[in-house]
């Protein structure tokens, strides 16, 4: 870890986080809108049966991806499971499927369609999975910021980053001005490559991505990161501010990880002597500096997989992932780090009634839910996901 000069407090919660979770349609935010289907009961029965029964009679035309925070009624019909940018490229690679059906969230679901074939399908069973996280950076407020930016004279100066956890419109936004997307695993490379185009960087959605992966792995200062707050005016920034800054952190976070706290961590230290606090860089900076270890999805499922029997783990990240994980290692000691139950709601919308209902949709040729994105917005997000292909 570098030095870091001064500390940092979390900020409150935006109300808008708590608004992006309830149940409704929005029509203007990044989940869409709700789910339109006859769906069948969850407490049927037949259910498994049906689902198994309407993907063999698709065969190859469908390719199911799963997400690793997706509940196990449907990680149980996925070809692959992973995490976004993965499944992303999974569907890309086969182009025998008509119908690619993800399981995940909507801007997953983008980014399989902007990386696959124009003439593949691809279906989220249910539309109202979306990511609160993804909502909280919305174009318009985005191009607002960067017009502020420009009346500043400092966009030349600035390479806009966006987590692959952000709508499409906001990677074309980032492809159009010349920046790159990143995922956890490759936030420290997508910063160093950017940091040497320009001196700043406008990192979009995910504050503590952002600030993590800056002062832990690259030796920033907190000093050097600053909050652009979309919800006040100029970001509630003053001009030096931002010309001083090096990271510009957009006021997003995950509502799932940002539920950790220094708490957590003491509380399963106290509880569990010798255990192994392992987080996700989307948790806040003071749980991410107070875990043993943090990484992306992968890097915690690898973790786990290497570690030593009888070697106890405190794992931050979704619920449904941290407890397929206790189950796959019985030899070991795994356990969620936190005390109260922390599912992505989100997420969790894509259960068995729907994936059957999307399914027998197909079988019965008619094709549900289909994501799109339109081709300018693709070929501009194309940009910054190829520039992150390109990463050194
Ligand atoms: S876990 Fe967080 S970042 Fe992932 S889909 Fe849910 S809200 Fe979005």
């Amino acid at each position: 870890m570098s030095g870091v000069t001064s500390t940092w407090t979390e900020p409150s919660n935006s109300p808008v986080a708590l608004l992006l979770l309830g149940h409704g349609t929005d029509p203007a935010s990044e989940r869409g809108v709700d789910c339109p289907g006859d769906l069948p009961a969850p407490s049927d029965p037949g259910l498994v049966a049906r689902a198994t029964a309407a993907k063999a009679a698709l065969g190859d035309r469908v390719f199911v991806l799963g997400h690793h925070y997706q509940r196990d009624e449907v990680i149980q019909f996925a070809d692959v499971t992973g995490d976004s940018f993965k499944l992303a490229q999974q569907a890309a690679a086969r182009p025998e499927a008509e119908f690619i059906v993800f399981c995940g969230v909507h801007f997953m679901a983008e980014s399989a369609d902007i990386l696959t074939k124009p003439s593949q399908r691809v279906i989220l069973p249910d539309l109202a999975a979306g990511c609160s996280m993804a909502d909280m950076a919305v174009l318009g407020q985005v191009e607002t910021a960067w017009e502020h930016f420009e009346d500043l004279g400092i966009t030349d100066q600035i390479v806009p980053v966006t987590y692959m956890n952000s709508s499409a419109d906001i990677k074309g936004f980032v492809g159009r001005n010349s920046g790159v997307v990143c995922t956890s695993s490759n936030a420290k490379r997508a910063l160093t490559w950017s940091f040497e185009q320009g001196s700043k960087v406008f990192f979009l959605p995910d504050q503590h991505l952002g600030r993590n992966t800056a002062v832990l792995e690259m030796g920033f200062d907190l000093d050097d990161c600053v909050l652009y707050d979309p919800h006040k005016p100029h970001g509630g920034l003053t001009g030096e501010q931002l010309r001083n800054a090096r990271m510009i952190l957009w006021r997003g976070h995950c509502s799932v990880h940002g539920r950790f706290t220094i708490d957590s961590v003491r509380e399963v230290r106290e509880r569990v002597p010798g255990v192994n606090v392992l987080v996700h860089p989307e948790c806040r900076h003071d749980v991410v500096r107070a875990a043993d270890y943090v990484g992306s999805t992968e890097y915690i499922i690898r973790a786990l997989d290497a570690a030593p029997a009888g070697s106890a783990w405190a794992v931050g990240t979704e619920l449904n992932l941290v407890r397929r994980l206790a189950l796959a290692h019985p030899d070991k000691q795994i356990m969620f780090l936190d005390r109260a139950v922390c599912y992505c709601s989100t997420m969790n919308r894509i259960d068995l009634p729907h994936l059957v209902w999307a399914l027998e949709e197909l079988v019965a040729g008619r094709v549900p839910n289909v994501i799109t994105v339109d081709e300018k917005t693709a070929r501009e997000a194309r940009v910054a996901l190829d520039q992150m292909l390109a990463l050194p």
